[in-house]
């Protein structure tokens, strides 16, 4: 970030803007929103300036700008249509040390004046630090879209009552929530949907406020949320709120670090994952901090790669919890089958191929597991392996052992949904070779089964160095099978 974001208390502060024309009276309009306290220099004045001046609310100095005319303000404007006048109002302001906007020059301008929507006492600015003004002009229309016009009320009935609910509630976590509470509930979407006045919304807010037991500590709560494959995109709206509302978040090795940083910027941040060669927490520990955490009163968000339901250990952590009798809920999320299938073209059922699909721990370790191989090798489905890797060779040899066709399509996707997602077909005979002939790591996942054939022909996502030059690898290696 080249600037540094803030808000100007104009209130009754001299401004100067040089410049009579349609642009000045732009940033004149939004001064006289602020209160400043406006001096135009000029030697004439566009209609609605005019006006301004008639009525009073903006001084008029009629002629060139002149350097002392800057003394004792605040803040300077250069508006004028020709730039030599704007650089000299600018060089002025800095020797005096007072910010300057030259209107569209960036080069000139201590500071720059963002796209607002506003809707007061509630303000959004957007800026592209001048990169992109026509991005920062659709970036507003949408935000213009998406926030309710009755944003401002509703802010300016909380601002009303803020002291009040300060008063009541003690604890600053106790009034986030009451706050969360009355922005999700009844009387806010009242206000939003202009249902209600602002007295009547007052006084029920009043109500609400004097009913809230401050002396009750509120109980803590855990969402077991799964925050998918990697790609933020396939968070689910659920998941993005339970990770806003959290006080402490805790994730493992499988969460990319874009997604964690959806929290909120003052929630504690835990990380629970292994980390190479260090001993991680076992999953006794993160059950006992997961209780110790509830308990304290903190709103927990539990964050598990794919679905928490799938190989995670989720039900674990709940049980714990139930026996504390802890409030919790489970969010689902994109497990890793459904998203590296997506993001690699790989449709997991298909009329002409599978018509069941089976998602595997390979986490197995040969003729003393409890994997069906058997069942497991039944044609027309398809098989998923979580945690495979390690155990590739293994299960492509049980496989083979059981009477699956050494041409049997299958797939390999290290990373799926992320930037470095890539991806290695082969088949039954051939994977195993491929694998390590491209150093796959860790997190990959394996899919056995004719759909992986598909992948030639639907694949779609990333265009990552690392892929093209792995497809290059494999068309010199099939030509060189093949001569
Ligand atoms: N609960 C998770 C799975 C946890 S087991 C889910 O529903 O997806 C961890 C295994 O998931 C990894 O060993 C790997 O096989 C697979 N996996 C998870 N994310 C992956 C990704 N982005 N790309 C490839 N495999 C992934």
């Amino acid at each position: 970030m080249d600037y540094f974001p803030l808000f100007l208390k104009l209130d009754d502060q001299p401004v100067l803007v040089v410049g009579g024309g349609e642009v000045a009276a732009r940033k004149v309009d939004l001064l006289l929103r602020a209160r400043a306290k406006i001096t135009v220099v000029a030697p004439d004045l566009i209609e609605s300036l005019a006006g301004l001046k008639a009525s009073g609310a903006i001084a008029h100095i009629e002629g060139d700008f002149l350097p002392e005319q800057l003394n004792g303000v605040r803040l300077a404007i250069a508006a004028t249509d020709k730039q030599a006048i704007n650089a000299w109002v600018a060089h002025q302001a800095e020797r005096r040390n007072i910010l300057v906007n030259v209107v569209d020059d960036r080069e000139l301008s201590r500071f720059i004046v963002p796209a607002i929507i506003d809707r007061s006492p509630v303000v959004v600015a957007v800026g592209s630090s001048g990169d992109a003004p026509v991005l920062t002009r659709r970036l507003r229309e949408k935000l213009e879209a998406f926030l309710p016009q009755r944003l401002g009320v509703l802010a300016h009935l909380a601002g009303q009552l803020r002291e009040a609910v300060k008063a009541r509630i003690e604890a600053p976590a106790a009034r986030r929530r009451f706050w969360e509470r009355f922005f999700d509930g009844p009387v806010a979407s009242d206000v939003l949907a202009g249902r209600v006045d602002e007295a009547a919304a007052q006084a029920r807010l009043a109500e609400e406020i004097r009913a809230t037991n401050s002396a009750e500590r509120p109980p803590g709560e855990v969402a077991l949320v799964g925050a998918g494959p990697g790609d933020p995109g396939l968070l689910t709206l659920r998941a993005l709120r339970a990770l806003q509302n959290a006080d402490v978040v805790l994730y493992d090795r499988l969460v990319s670090t874009d997604i964690v940083d959806l929290a909120r910027r003052d929630a504690e941040r835990i990380y629970v994952g292994k980390a190479a060669g260090v001993a991680h927490v076992p999953q006794e520990g993160i059950n006992d901090l997961l209780v110790k955490l509830a308990l304290q009163g903190k709103r927990v968000c539990r964050l598990k790669g794919g679905d928490p339901f799938i190989f995670g250990r989720g039900g674990e952590e709940l049980e714990a919890l139930a026996a504390h009798g802890i409030r919790f809920e489970v969010v689902p999320g994109i497990t890793a089958a459904a998203g590296c299938a997506a993001y690699a073209g790989i449709p997991l059922t298909h009329r002409d191929y599978a018509q069941s699909l089976t998602l595997v721990t390979g986490h197995c370790k040969g003729e003393t597991d409890k994997v069906d191989w058997d069942a497991l090798a039944r044609p027309g489905q398809t098989v998923v392996f979580y945690m495979g890797l390690g155990h590739l060779e293994n299960i492509l040899t049980q496989l083979t052992a059981r009477g699956v066709p050494a041409e049997r399509a299958a797939a390999i996707i290290e990373q799926g949904t992320q930037v470095g997602q890539r991806v290695v077909t082969g088949t039954l005979e051939t994977l195993g070779q491929k694998a390590r002939d491209a150093a796959i790591e860790s997190p990959a996942l394996l899919i056995v089964g004719e759909v992986a054939r598909l992948h030639d022909v639907l694949h779609w996502f990333n265009t990552s160095p690392r892929q093209t030059e792995l497809n290059a690898f494999a068309f010199s290696h099939e030509g060189r099978l093949s001569a």
